[in-house]
């Protein structure tokens, strides 16, 4: 009898030292710097605020690239396979997220979903033509994506990357908090600009020659916008929605049209020479164009040079 149990100990005994084993191999040394992914580049911003030089930040979304239409690759899946944090938007900007999140074995990432628990936009989409998987009980009725143009969002989230890389390194904690607080202020101070520099504007829509982009920037500041694309700038307005929009324009007396830098501004200069407006460009920010030099240009300053697009479109006083 007393030898038949032994194996049983044996085993037993060899799994817990083996488990023990493991898991202090999982817990990460406190010196090697904590390795954060993220999909858009303001989110690369606001994690790199955060983790400052305890951590490195790469964004999965090459320069150059148009968020709403890149899809990765089996290298990207290996660059998430090794990153123990991983933040990126959600409400369907990321349409391939959950695929490479299923598919990565990586026991030890942990995930934000930078949109969930914030209160989105729901857009009426017309027309049969899009791009989207409506799920069944939610046909043409899509959440805007575009979250970090509110920069009281920006914040919340930011609070969030600081909970997170907390859990990864404990020890920091104060320190991502202080550097949290610093780039808030930043947020805030911006905040107040476009409070102030949008508070008194002749005009109180925007005409995007582009997609609907501004939705969380138009609620937060007061004004409105339209857009020749919908929510993706994969859509193309159909010639009734650009008769509208050019009557528009002219109705109001709309001055200026906004066109972002990645898009093809070709269709606002063909509504401008129609309707006498000027043209301008209006950045969402959410990937750095191909010949840019990332180590000037800042999701901060895009904001700022926005802002004076902005002002001078609207003619805010
Ligand atoms: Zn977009």
């Amino acid at each position: 009898m007393k030898t038949k149990h032994f194996p049983i100990l044996f085993l037993s005994l060899v799994c817990i030292i083996v488990g023990v084993g493991i898991s202090s191999s999982i817990e990460r040394k406190q010196t090697t710097p904590i390795k954060i992914m993220t999909s858009i580049f303001p989110l690369k911003e606001f994690a790199h605020a955060v983790v400052g030089e305890w951590g490195d930040v790469e964004l999965l979304l090459p320069p150059g690239a148009e968020i709403h239409a890149w899809r990765p690759k089996p290298s990207d899946l290996v660059k998430l396979s090794s990153a123990e944090v991983f933040v990126y938007i959600g409400a369907e900007l990321e349409p391939w997220a959950d695929d490479i999140l299923r598919s990565v074995k990586n026991p030890n990432l942990r995930v934000i979903e930078a949109s969930r628990g914030l209160s989105l936009i729901g857009h009426e989409e017309e027309g049969e033509e899009h791009d989207y998987d409506y799920p069944d009980e939610h046909k043409h009725n899509i959440r805007d994506p575009h979250i970090w143009l509110d920069f009281i969002y920006d914040k919340k989230i930011i609070d969030r990357i600081v909970g997170v890389l907390s859990e990864v390194d404990p020890v920091r904690h104060p320190v991502f908090r202080k550097n949290a607080d610093i780039y808030k202020r930043k947020l805030d101070a911006l905040d107040e600009m476009y409070r102030k520099g949008l508070a008194q504007c002749d005009q109180k829509t925007i005409v995007l020659g582009g997609h609907a982009a501004f939705g969380y920037l138009a609620r937060r500041y007061n004004f409105s916008q339209i857009s020749l694309y919908g929510l993706s700038p994969d859509s193309r307005p159909t010639p009734r929605q650009l008769i509208d929009v050019v009557d528009f324009i002219k109705e109001r007396g709309i001055g200026t049209i906004f066109f972002e830098i990645e898009v093809s501004s070709e269709l606002a200069q063909v509504i401008a020479k129609e309707t006498g407006a000027e043209t301008r460009v209006l950045n969402p920010g959410a990937s750095l164009p191909k010949k840019q030099d990332l180590s000037r240009l800042t999701f901060l300053r895009i904001m700022e040079k926005n802002l004076e697009s902005l002002k001078n479109g609207l003619r805010c006083r």
